[in-house]
């Protein structure tokens, strides 16, 4: 079975073989950490953790890269505006250090509770100047770059197919990301690489540089640790389609223009969480976090239950009244999961072919560019299969569960449905069991109480229970 992605570069869905059979190298963009991530930037990040979870589920070995940029992102992804984490420090009253180590933290928690997984390398900006500086130099000698008024700049005219990516001529990108006209540059659409002082004479953040005192520009890091961590041959690189038009064209230039060569097979983008309100943005302060949606009570699963309902290259609408409906879904779901789960006989038999078919089926949805939507019709059709037992159900449950994460092998205490003649007769085999010095099948009742959720308590009475 082939796994096929959609792929920005070439518009279509394609076949996925990476560069190194087996193996997978994939780069995400990370978080600029001057602020909570909101839930946009999760929506893109649960679908980075999808795709990366769908390719373990495969079979491949997945090495992860994602930056963490703490230095260098102006306001705008162009040249202008302030430097944000910059604009962090100043409304926090804190150093821009202080503000990176806790939004990095908090973002890292967010994540935890989206059951997000972590990548396998998470590399700071500010930890990798000198990497910067060697691409800097790397792209001096093969003349793509200029200084001007103290910055380093790269000139687009010099890389060939600038535009590839973005699928836009020269004027429509110009046009499109609304770039300010700068003297310094000789294309509106040269970017920097490396800032002076020339641009923020009160720069917190500066290393010594070839070129004077300053910082990296944004684009550079992405660049210069995914070349370090996974090489000149990167299979699957990630992102919100904001970033095409300018931040991974940029990527593209630079790195294409140090290693002479195609860079990354596979560019794949997750649209936007847009507010029925209109866009979502960090820098107007119109946004939502993980902590708003708690405290209206709704759990960080609910929420990634509700992008999963979605395709991840559709625009998805947040309304509060929507994420109520994806929280009654999800949780109907559990009580019908938590049905089979109590109810398991651990002496059944299971029919691995069945058990095979099923996998098989999810498997080619997965495949299909991430079909997820149904990926949980096949889930429903496990759990209303009359031909499969439970313990076969829970079984297909807790592999699909490998990439949907949400939980679904653990019980609810208010989804748990107590079946009390199960527990007594259960209670009253257990302890014939101790008198029987059959302390397996002791040990095996044990564990089906844990699986329901049921603590048991030895009192000189007799054994009671409760839900725990
Ligand atoms: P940032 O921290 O702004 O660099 O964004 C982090 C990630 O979130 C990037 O991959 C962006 O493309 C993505 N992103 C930003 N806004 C949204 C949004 N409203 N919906 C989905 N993804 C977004
Ligand atoms: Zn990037």
């Amino acid at each position: 079975m082939s796994f096929n992605v959609y792929n920005t570069m070439t518009r279509n869905k394609d076949e996925f073989v990476p560069y190194k059979e087996g193996k997978v190298g994939m780069y995400t963009c990370g978080p600029t950490v001057y602020n909570y991530a909101h839930i946009g930037n999760l929506r893109t990040y649960i679908f980075e953790d999808v795709l990366k979870k769908s390719l373990e589920y495969l079979n491949y070995k997945v090495k992860h890269v994602m930056n963490v940029t703490d230095v260098g992102h102006l306001q705008s992804d162009g040249d202008d505006g302030q430097d944000k984490m910059a604009l962090g420090a100043r409304r926090e009253h804190k150093t821009v250090w202080e503000i990176a180590k806790f939004y990095e933290d908090a973002f890292f928690e967010d994540c935890k509770k989206l059951n997000i997984k972590r990548p396998t390398i998470v590399c700071k900006a500010t930890e990798h100047i000198q990497d910067m500086i060697d691409l800097i130099k790397k792209l001096e000698e093969k003349g793509y770059t200029y200084e001007s008024n103290g910055n380093v700049y790269f000139e687009i005219d010099k890389f060939e197919d600038y535009t590839k990516l973005a699928h836009l001529s020269i004027d429509e990108l110009e046009a499109g990301s609304r770039i300010k006209i700068d003297p310094n540059k000789k294309n509106p659409l040269d970017f920097v690489l490396w800032f002076t002082n020339s641009k923020f004479s009160k720069q917190i953040m500066q290393w010594d540089s070839p070129w004077g005192k300053g910082f990296p520009g944004w684009h550079l890091e992405c660049s210069a640790m995914s070349l370090k961590y996974i090489g000149e041959y990167l299979d699957i690189h990630c992102g919100g389609v904001d970033h095409i038009a300018i931040h991974h064209t940029n990527e593209v230039a630079q790195s294409e223009g140090v290693i002479g060569h195609k860079w990354v097979k596979y560019w794949m983008h997750g649209e936007f969480l847009v507010l029925d309100s209109g866009k979502m943005s960090k820098s107007s302060g119109n946004f939502l976090t993980v902590s708003t949606l708690e405290e209206e009570g709704f759990s960080p699963l609910d929420y990634r239950y509700f992008c999963l309902q979605s395709k991840y290259r559709k625009q998805l609408v947040f309304s509060f009244e929507s994420l109520n409906d994806a929280r009654n879904g999800y949780k109907k779901l559990k009580e019908r999961i938590a049905t089979v789960l109590t109810s398991i006989n651990q002496n059944d038999v299971t029919n691995d072919e069945k058990i095979g078919e099923y996998k098989e089926k999810f498997s080619s949805y997965i495949s299909d560019d991430l079909n997820i939507a149904n990926a949980f019709t096949v889930l429903f059709n496990v759990l209303k299969d009359g031909e499969l037992n439970n313990k076969e159900k829970s079984i297909l449950i807790e592999n699909f569960d490998k990439i949907f994460s949400l939980d679904l092998m653990t019980i609810e205490k208010e989804t748990t449905n107590v079946d009390e003649d199960l527990i007594n007769k259960l209670i009253f085999e257990r302890a014939e069991a101790r008198v029987s010095k059959n302390f397996a099948r002791a040990d095996e009742i044990r564990n089906e109480f844990i699986a329901m959720n049921i603590e048991l308590l030895d009192t000189k009475e007799g054994t009671t229970w409760k839900v725990k």
